[in-house]
C-alpha cells in the first residue's frame, strides 16, 4: 500500500486545481476513474467566464479568478486562458439584473441589431456584460496537472475509488483495480459523484444532485459568427454563442435531474435548443454538426462545498461547482487549500469568507 498526505478522488477542474495548490507541501495523489482525467464535466463545458453568474456569492469567485485566468504567473502558464467575447443578456419586457458590481450597459434598437444581426422583433432590451470571455478549457486543466506533477503531484488515472475506511488516523481508499492507498486526509472532488464517494466511505451525503445540460453545435446560413457575443435570455431557457465563421454552440439551458453517469444527449433536448434559438434570431438552420451532454452538480443550496465534513475525520469535500468549476477554479482552489491546510489565505481571496462554503450549513 502506498502512503500519501493527500488523496484527491476525481481529477477534474477540481481536483486537479486544487492539487496544485497543495502538493508543493504536501505528498498528494490524484486517482481518477476514468483513462483521462478531463473525460467528465471538465471536458464539456460552454467554456465561459461570465461574472454575473450564480448570484453574488458565486460571483465573488469568479471576479476573484480573473487576473490568474487573465496572466497566470509564468511558472503556471506562458499566456492567458481568457479570450474577451461579451454577454447579450437579452429580455423581451424589462431588463435582465446582474449582480451588483459587474460591469453592464443597457443596450437596444440599431446598437443590438448590430451586435445580434437578424434579431427578431419581440427581443426589445438587452444587457451588454463586457467583460464575458471564453476560457481555453483544455489548456488550463492540463496546465493544472502538469503544474501538480512538477510539485511533486503524482496522478493515477484507471483508478476508481471503491470503498473508503478511516482507521487510527487515516484513511485507507481501496480502488477497482485492486490497489489500495492511504492518507490522512482523503478529498472529495468526484463531481456527479460526489455523494456516491461519500457513501462508499461511509460518509453520509449532502445531496450533491448531478443534472444534465445539452450542447448543440448548429451549422447556420449567416457567417462572420466566431466573435459574436455570449447570447443568453434572462428566463434563461437557451444561450448560444459564436465557434466558427458559420456555427455557434447552442444549449437550451436544461437542467435534467439524473444519476451520475456518462452523460449524453437526448433528440428532444437537441430539438429544443433549436426551437428556441429559431424565435431569437432569423438565421437559417444548415445542420447539427455535434451534440453533446455533461452533467453540472449542485448542492442544496446551489452553492460549492470546500470543507471537513465534521462527521467524518479527514474528509474534505470539495464538490457541488454546478456551472461555474471552470470560471471559478483559480479562487476556489485556493480557497479550498487554505481551509484544508489551515494556512493564511492568499491576498486575491482574503476578502472571501470560506464559512459560506462549508459543509456544516447543512448539518
Ligand atoms: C454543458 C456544460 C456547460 C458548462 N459550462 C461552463 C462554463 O461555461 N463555465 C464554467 O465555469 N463551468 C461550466 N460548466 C461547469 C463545469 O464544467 C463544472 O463545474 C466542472 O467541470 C466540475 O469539475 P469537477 O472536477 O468537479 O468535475 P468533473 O470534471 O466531472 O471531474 C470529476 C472526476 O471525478 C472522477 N470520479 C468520479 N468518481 C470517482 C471515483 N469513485 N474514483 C475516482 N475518480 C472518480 C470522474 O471520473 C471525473 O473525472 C459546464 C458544465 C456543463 C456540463
Amino acid at each position: 500500500m502506498s502512503d500519501f498526505d493527500i488523496v484527491i478522488v476525481g481529477g477534474g477542474i477540481a481536483g486537479a486545481s486544487l492539487g496544485a495548490e497543495l502538493a508543493d507541501a504536501r505528498t498528494t495523489l490524484i486517482i481518477e476513474a476514468e483513462e483521462h482525467c478531463g473525460y467528465h464535466s471538465t471536458g464539456r463545458s460552454a467554456a465561459f467566464w461570465l461574472e454575473s453568474y450564480g448570484g453574488h456569492t458565486v460571483a465573488q469567485l469568479t471576479a476573484a479568478s480573473r487576473d490568474f485566468l487573465q496572466a497566470p504567473p509564468p511558472a503556471f502558464a506562458d499566456r492567458g486562458f481568457l479570450c474577451t467575447r461579451g454577454a447579450l443578456h437579452l429580455s423581451r419586457e424589462g431588463w435582465a439584473e446582474l449582480p451588483h458590481g459587474v460591469g453592464s450597459r443597457r443596450v437596444e434598437g440599431a446598437e443590438l441589431e448590430r451586435l445580434l444581426p437578424g434579431i427578431r422583433e419581440s427581443w426589445r432590451h438587452a444587457v451588454l456584460e463586457p467583460g464575458c470571455a471564453d476560457i481555453d478549457v483544455a489548456a488550463l486543466h492540463a496546465a493544472y496537472l502538469k503544474r501538480f506533477r512538477q510539485l511533486g503531484g503524482t496522478v493515477a488515472t484507471d483508478s476508481r475509488l471503491r470503498a473508503g475506511s478511516w482507521s487510527g488516523d487515516r484513511w485507507t481508499a481501496t480502488l477497482e483495480n485492486g490497489a489500495a492507498v492511504s492518507a490522512p486526509v482523503l478529498v472529495n472532488a468526484a463531481g456527479a459523484w460526489a455523494d456516491s464517494v461519500a457513501e462508499a466511505c461511509g460518509v453520509p451525503p449532502l445531496g450533491i444532485a448531478p443534472k444534465r445540460r445539452t450542447m448543440v453545435q448548429l451549422r447556420v446560413g449567416r457567417s462572420g459568427l466566431r466573435d459574436l457575443p455570449l447570447v443568453d435570455d434572462s428566463d434563461g431557457t437557451f444561450y448560444f454563442k459564436g465557434e466558427t465563421d458559420r456555427s455557434i454552440w447552442l444549449s437550451p439551458h436544461d437542467e435534467i435531474a439524473t444519476d451520475p453517469c456518462d452523460a449524453a444527449p437526448e433528440e428532444i433536448d437537441v430539438a429544443t435548443a433549436i426551437d428556441r434559438f429559431e424565435q431569437v434570431v432569423d438565421w437559417p438552420i444548415e445542420r447539427v454538426e455535434r451534440t453533446w451532454a455533461g452533467l453540472r452538480s449542485f448542492a442544496p443550496d446551489r452553492l460549492p462545498v470546500y470543507g471537513f465534513d465534521s462527521r467524518a475525520p479527514g474528509f474534505f469535500w470539495c464538490a457541488g461547482q454546478g456551472g461555474f468549476g471552470i470560471q471559478t477554479a483559480p479562487a476556489a482552489a485556493a480557497l479550498a487549500a487554505s481551509v484544508l491546510t489551515g494556512e493564511r489565505p492568499d491576498d486575491f481571496i482574503a476578502h472571501i469568507d470560506p464559512a459560506v462554503f462549508s459543509p456544516a450549513r447543512f448539518a
